[in-house]
């Protein structure tokens, strides 16, 4: 569990098109990460990246520009390069995920990940700064994501990792549990109807009843979900009278 999810910051190098600086800061904004270090950009500030950044235009007042990357990890414990290729000298490899796992280890106390330029990504001068590679997984005929896309998806990795909204998984429902009593009258009733409508012999009942009640004791049904098939269950049998 990341204890200072602060502690990570973007980078990112030469990037060309403003727009892409824009993006990069919304998809941080997104993921609860807020430091934005650009290695000289080609253009910033620029009307393009705020239009492009929609709300999180904060993160792009607090960027700090630097004039080399060595400059804007000088205080970093742990760099991790992206790259869309394999290079050709082999850098210890991570996945995203790996990356977030690592990033959360308590040794390292101001973690940066390092993102290249648009038509070349990071030099192998840049790439030798980095501690880490890591490869976003791709299909292996078109590698190459958009900047901002590369920056989404490792900052989910990692906001996964923090025990934030997203660890909850969906929204759980509060509602009461129906009690054993009440399924035992809904199986009485089910059974009844079931006789009623003449889909179940009594005299040679099989294991209907049986296999119903395994199907109910995989849902665990809500107090009002029990009192609207008992509802229904009455319906059919008010109907068929
Ligand atoms: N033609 C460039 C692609 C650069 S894409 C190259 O060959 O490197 C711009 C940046 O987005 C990359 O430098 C990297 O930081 C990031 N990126 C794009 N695709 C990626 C992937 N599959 N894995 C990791 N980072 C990726």
């Amino acid at each position: 569990m990341i204890k200072n999810i602060n502690k990570t910051r973007i980078v990112l190098v030469g990037t060309t098109h403003p727009g892409n600086i824009g993006a990069a800061a919304r998809a941080m904004k997104t993921m609860s990460q807020d430091k934005l270090y650009l290695v000289t950009p080609k253009t910033f500030p620029s009307a393009e990246a705020t239009a492009r950044a929609t709300g999180a235009d904060d993160i792009l007042a607090d960027a700090k520009v630097f004039p080399s990357l060595k400059e804007a990890i000088s205080d970093c414990d742990l760099v991790i390069g992206t790259s869309a290729r394999t290079r050709s000298i082999p850098w210890p490899m991570v996945s995203p995920r790996e990356c977030a796992k690592t990033i959360s280890e308590d040794q390292y106390s101001s973690v940066a990940i390092v993102f290249g330029r648009e038509n070349s990504g990071l030099s192998n001068e840049e790439m030798e700064l980095c501690n880490l590679v890591l490869q976003i997984p791709t299909n292996d005929k078109y590698s190459s994501l958009n900047l901002a896309a590369a920056v989404q998806i490792i900052c989910y990795e990692i906001y996964l990792l923090t025990g934030n909204d997203s660890e909850k998984g969906p929204v759980e429902s509060t509602a009461a549990l129906v009690k054993q009593d009440k399924m035992e009258m809904f199986y009485q009733h089910l059974e009844k109807c079931l006789i009623d409508i003449e889909f179940h012999d009594a005299d040679n009942p099989r294991l209907l009843m049986h296999r119903m009640r395994r199907l109910f004791n995989r849902t665990q049904l809500e107090e009002n979900e029990c009192n609207i098939l008992r509802g229904i269950l009455s319906k059919v049998q008010e109907k068929i009278k």
